[in-house]
């Protein structure tokens, strides 16, 4: 793998000369850094399916050099290393100047068929855009990173990926519940892989500045390097139009597989449609589509599941209002703003109509999508056990909905008392798939493409990463192997599709997670 200087350091200007400190970095798109060297680096994962792509065989893979690359005590040999200067609007207000804080792009690297790659470390050590934080990450929380970028991956779902897992052999010290407990936690950096790692708010910056300059730069070089066939008189808007439809089939995506992804800012949104920056993420349990896996936002449950897509639609209009000098009217962003809208929408149909085996979608089906979140969350039924136990249900013989449901059920006294809502919705679906014309084979076939048998839940990675700090990573291994098929059903692997067991319940980084990480 030759790693050579990302375009995005080329082609826009920056800080040349590493230097000490953080600080505000003005007109510039990035500032060199170096990684800051880790006393005891360990290999302890790396995705068979990335080093392929990047044409890293098992030597390579096992070479001192790499896992000195991969941890941050080696840099490429020629390429500029650097932190890219993003800023961002979290949680609905404008919060100025964030950059990669902890990230740093080590480069671009060529992969099969010439693709470009971004190489990035996540957790080497401080940057300008530090603030007043370490630069670094726990393991803890990069286990998790590691794991969600792979099985998102093999979910279908958009997102960047990784190509290494390394403990640093060095302490981070983090408060994880912020409640006056610091205490040391083993450090860990994770390799991450994507085409771009550009941000909503890498535009948002330069714009809140008033630096049109660098930022029509960066949305020519964004165009240029990622969006190639975009290139022509109305490239910009065909651009904004491009992010903001990418944008809604990444939300259809996140609905379908029960994500939330808890910090959804415009820092954390990323110009290619991608899932980025996995930190106090989760899967549904329980069907609640007000649940936030986040602590910080509990308050407003700003990042629930069921207001991701409305989210996301206030983060591009922050970036619609960020590239407002680059139009001479608002008509082009206007109409980028519908594309989200009309991508999200017909993304939506088509992702519940499979997930509930319908051939086609009508309008009067979103009444049936409704009806179900009320029957589920009512009565407390896991989200993702529900479609594969319905998939396999023939939903006009029910008699006992409870039963029929059984495996899904987190509380079945709170069953029993919603049964009548819960045979009342299978009734209507009954009904529903008396109208369609798929085969029953069909419809269970395209419903189990649909509908994951297992997802990445908190206490799974929770049990992983409990492993994982005590040295060891079989669970951390075992877990990522059934991760690779997550709509397969894997006999024997049953206890990685389980609902969620009553320790976990309430137990911190298995339901809730802060972001101290
Ligand atoms: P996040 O909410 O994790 O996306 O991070 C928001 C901002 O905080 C980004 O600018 C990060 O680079 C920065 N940040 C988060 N954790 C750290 C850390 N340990 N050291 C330095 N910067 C950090
Ligand atoms: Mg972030």
């Amino acid at each position: 793998m030759r790693i050579e200087t990302a375009r995005m350091v080329s082609e826009l200007p920056g800080e040349a000369e590493p230097r000490p400190g953080t600080r505000d970095v003005r007109g510039m798109a990035w500032s060199a850094t170096v990684p800051t060297p880790v006393s005891a680096p360990r290999l302890l994962a790396f995705p068979p399916t990335m080093a392929e792509e990047l044409g890293l065989d098992a030597a390579t893979l096992g070479s001192p050099s790499f896992l000195d690359l991969m941890a941050g005590n080696a840099v490429p040999s020629g390429a500029t290393t650097v932190a890219t200067n993003y800023g961002g609007h979290q949680f609905g207000h404008w919060a100025g100047q964030l950059g990669d804080g902890r990230a740093l792009l080590l480069g671009e690297a060529a992969g099969r068929g010439g693709r470009r790659w971004e190489i990035q470390l996540k957790g080497a050590g401080p940057t300008p855009y530090s603030r007043r934080a370490d630069g670094r990450a726990v393991l803890r929380s990069s286990l998790r990173e590691y794991v969600a970028s792979e099985a998102m991956h093999a979910l279908g779902v958009p997102t960047t990926r990784v190509l290494s897992l390394v403990a640093t052999g060095d302490a981070v010290v983090r408060d994880i519940l912020y409640a006056g407990d610091p205490k040391p936690e083993p450090g860990a950096i994770v390799c991450r892989v994507a085409p771009s790692f550009l941000r909503f708010g890498h535009y948002e910056l330069p714009a809140s500045r008033g630096e049109r300059d660098l930022l029509e730069r960066l949305v020519d070089h964004t165009i240029a390097s990622h969006f190639p066939q975009l290139i022509g008189p109305n490239a910009r808007a065909d651009w904004f139009a491009e992010v903001a439809r990418r944008t809604g089939v990444l939300m259809a995506h996140w609905m379908r597989v029960g994500f939330v992804h808890g910090v959804m800012n415009t820092d954390n949104l990323s110009v290619l449609g991608l899932t980025i920056d996995y930190g106090p993420f989760g899967f549904l349990d329980d069907a609640d589509p007000h649940w936030t896996p986040n602590t910080t936002d509990l308050p407003g449950r700003r990042c629930r599941y069921a207001a991701q897509p409305q989210v996301a639609h206030w983060n591009l209009s922050a970036l619609a209002s960020a590239l407002a000098p680059l139009f001479p009217d608002a008509e082009p962003l206007t109409a980028g703003m519908n594309a989200y809208v009309e991508a999200f929408q017909s993304a939506q149909a088509q992702m519940w109509a499979d997930k509930l085996g319908l051939a086609e979608w009508r309008d009067d089906d979103a009444a049936l999508v409704s009806g179900l979140f009320g029957a589920l969350q009512a009565a407390e039924v896991d989200f993702t056990i529900f479609f594969r136990t319905l998939a396999a249900l023939e939903a006009a013989a029910v008699v006992d909905p409870v039963a029929a449901l059984a495996p899904a059920l987190y509380d079945r006294a709170k069953a029993e008392r919603e049964a009548a809502t819960l045979g009342d919705w299978l009734a209507r679906y009954a009904a529903r798939l008396a109208t369609d014309p798929q085969p029953a084979e069909a419809r269970r076939a395209r419903m189990d493409a649909a509908n994951p048998w297992v997802v990445p839940r908190n206490w799974l990675l929770q049990q992983a990463i409990d492993a994982a700090e005590q040295g060891d990573t079989a669970e951390l291994h075992a877990l990522l192997e059934v991760l690779q098929r997550p709509y397969d059903a894997q006999p024997g692997a049953e206890r990685f599709a389980a609902r969620r067991p009553d320790w976990a319940k309430d137990r911190p980084g298995c339901s809730a997670l802060s972001c101290s990480s």
